[in-house]
């Protein structure tokens, strides 16, 4: 008996990530993840911030079994407040995670680039503690999917349930783009899902410590993340060919 190959998954094409795109706008959530982990079986990574959207997708992921890889990039500049969600919600649905590292601590990172990069050049120190692990962890990946969603910024608005991320070769999948802050509350609400406890102490987006700050009633949602500075993104969702 011949030994059956290995399926291999390549990119999508241009046009049929377009078609799924349209067709994925009326699918809810789940079914759009379950696509995903049999579309890329093996090669499907969520990647966790463990804001409210990382507990509906993890609850999802364990819900419907999916075989999808869950990473959190842990910056070691995290509130305890997300470490204890993370921990609740691993022991909650006993997932496994991985974590994976800056490849300097903070006091290394701070005795080659000197105190408080992120304040000095905070690009530089997302590269360092967010993109370059992220990079590694989705290394060999086809599917990344996050929960970002199109009502957090004005430069989330145009987002779709599947993209190309053609300088990493990935498929970006974005199964809540269309979910409201609403939305996501209901769905951890009627799930009795754990969730970040800042959230309801005006932090509705939640990164490091040194860069994140709660918003006034009214502001826009991402205001407290590097207020003050012109950056609004750490640079992960910044190269989606759409
Ligand atoms: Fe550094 Fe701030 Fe980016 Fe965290 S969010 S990696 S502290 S610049």
């Amino acid at each position: 008996m011949v030994p059956s190959m290995p399926v291999t998954t390549a990119l999508l094409s241009a046009e049929e990530t377009s078609q799924l795109a349209q067709s994925f706008e009326a699918r809810p959530a789940e079914e759009v993840l379950g696509w995903v982990a049999e579309r890329f079986a093996g090669e499907a990574v969520l990647t966790c911030s463990w804001q409210m959207t990382s507990s509906v997708l993890v609850h999802m992921v364990q819900r419907i079994g999916a075989d999808i890889r869950i990473v959190e990039l842990d910056t070691g500049l995290l509130f305890p407040e997300t470490y204890a969600v993370r921990d609740a919600l691993v022991q909650r649905y006993d997932l496994r995670v991985e974590r994976i590292l800056p490849l300097q601590t903070v006091a290394e990172q701070e005795a080659e680039h000197g105190p408080t990069l992120w304040e000095r050049d905070p690009d530089r120190c997302c590269d360092l503690r967010k993109v370059e692990p992220f990079e590694r962890a989705l290394a060999g990946a086809a599917a990344w999917i996050t929960g970002v969603r199109r009502s957090q910024s004005a430069t989330r608005a145009g987002i779709r349930k599947i993209e190309l991320d053609a300088d990493r070769a990935l498929v970006k999948v974005q199964p809540l783009a269309d979910w409201s802050e609403e939305d996501v509350r209901t769905y951890l609400a009627v799930n009795d899902v754990p969730y970040n406890a800042l959230h309801d102490r005006g932090y509705p987006s939640i990164g490091c410590i040194p860069c994140t700050r709660a918003v006034a009633p009214g502001e826009d949602s991402r205001a407290g993340r590097w207020a003050g500075t012109e950056k609004t993104e750490c640079g992960l969702h910044i190269r989606s060919d759409r």
